[in-house]
């Protein structure tokens, strides 16, 4: 089999007529019939082929074979956003009666799905503590269907050990399904280690220069096969265009990975030593409590970075304001450094406590370190501390 880089670059769907070198966009709605017979064989699934863009599309097709090569997946699935393709996986996957067990540290509207929504169709959930695997197993239930996770998770970039989870998903009889989106398939395949599926949020890394929404599921035929029916029916389908955009981006994700964890790195390391600073998280610093095992299951240690800064929520928010260069904005994964205050952002519906247990101090704050040059992205964070 081909490498990575090549199988990102390489993984193309078929040439039209003309030739081109770089993938044509279908910007198509529904497909042509040669007569009357084909049409009858395809609606009966004896002949494969696009029927209508809601089923399938040259460019969906294209994007789901490629984060098929890279996942080293059987079989995949592409929606519109990253939100749903988690709920895609729960809805296809699970029964009223069932439950989930969750690392607390998951992305809010993953929380949000599993506290409000899932709830409305008898689907309960138990969160369990991402650094404290001991106590998992006293968590799994009789009607526990599927176990849950992110590493590293967001904000706090805490680590869990795959290889791990894969063995204990297995000895419960769980589904184990990974949120792989701050790592990328570049920096971890979390189906080595056992995953049944993977979750993307493509709007991330994987375009990578935030320009579209996108989600993307990988894993075992079986499930994809589940989760296709539901979701042709139930119609999260990504644009063709925004799978052209995303292929297409993932032809880089190589080197911009290496880059984001390279600038990460240097910046974690820098924040360290700096004086205003309180705590720095990085996946593969030394002092990261989960070193090895990041080190172990990660080529690098991704683009997030996060600390405290000393003072709280007004030395944190003061932060922000100082800021030039970075953006203040709520995305991540993109070219530009982004600076985000998760506690007043992105997990606001959370409570103070819930918080507080996922270790989202008022002072944190969270890099989406880019891949401008290194000096320009520390300069702005030094005078953005002094
Ligand atoms: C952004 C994000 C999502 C949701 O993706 P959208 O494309 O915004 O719907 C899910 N999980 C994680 C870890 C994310 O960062």
């Amino acid at each position: 089999m081909k490498n990575f880089e090549t199988l990102a670059i390489r993984t193309q769907s078929e040439r039209s007529q003309f030739n081109e070198h770089s993938t044509s966009l279908h910007l198509t709605s529904s497909f042509v019939f040669d007569d009357a017979e084909q049409m009858r064989a395809m609606f009966s699934d004896e002949v494969e082929g696009n029927i209508y863009s809601r089923f399938s599309n040259p460019n969906t097709t294209e994007l789901i074979q490629k984060i098929c090569a890279l996942e080293e997946a059987e079989a995949g699935w592409a929606t519109a956003t990253g939100m749903a393709a988690v709920f895609t996986v729960f809805g296809a996957l699970l029964k009223q009666g069932d439950h989930v067990l969750a690392c607390r540290s998951i992305f809010g509207s993953s929380h949000t799905i599993l506290t409000k929504i899932l709830p409305k169709w008898g689907i309960t959930f138990t969160y369990v503590d991402i650094n404290d695997t001991e106590n998992w197993g006293a968590a799994v239930q009789e009607n526990t269907k599927l176990v849950f996770i992110e590493t590293p998770t967001n904000p706090g970039v805490d680590i869990i050990d795959l290889a791990w989870l894969g063995t204990f998903a297995k000895q419960h009889n769980l589904l184990y399904v990974v949120d792989n989106c701050f790592a990328t398939p570049y920096l971890q395949q979390p189906i080595k280690y056992g995953a049944d599926l993977v979750i993307h949020s493509a709007t991330k890394y994987l375009d990578g220069q935030g320009r579209v929404l996108g989600g993307l599921i990988a894993g075992s035929q079986t499930l994809i096969n589940e989760i296709q029916t539901f979701a042709r029916h139930s119609g999260p389908a990504l644009s063709p265009f925004n799978a052209w955009v995303i292929s297409k981006s993932l032809e880089t994700l190589a080197v911009r990975m290496d880059r984001h964890s390279e600038n990460a790195l240097k910046l974690a390391e820098w924040l360290e030593k700096h004086p205003q600073v309180e705590l720095v998280k990085y996946p593969f610093l030394a002092s990261h409590t989960k070193f090895g095992v990041a080190k172990k299951q990660m080529k690098a240690g991704g683009g997030i970075v996060t600390f405290i800064v000393k003072g709280g929520l007004e030395k944190g928010r003061n932060f922000l304001d100082k800021l030039e260069l970075i953006s203040i904005t709520a995305n991540l994964g993109d070219t530009r450094t982004i600076a985000t205050h998760p506690a007043s952002t992105t997990h606001s519906k959370l409570t103070e406590q819930e918080r507080e247990e996922v270790g989202i101090l008022p002072g944190l704050i969270r890099i989406s370190v880019g891949l401008e040059h290194i000096d320009d992205i520390i300069n702005d964070i030094e005078q953005g501390l002094k």
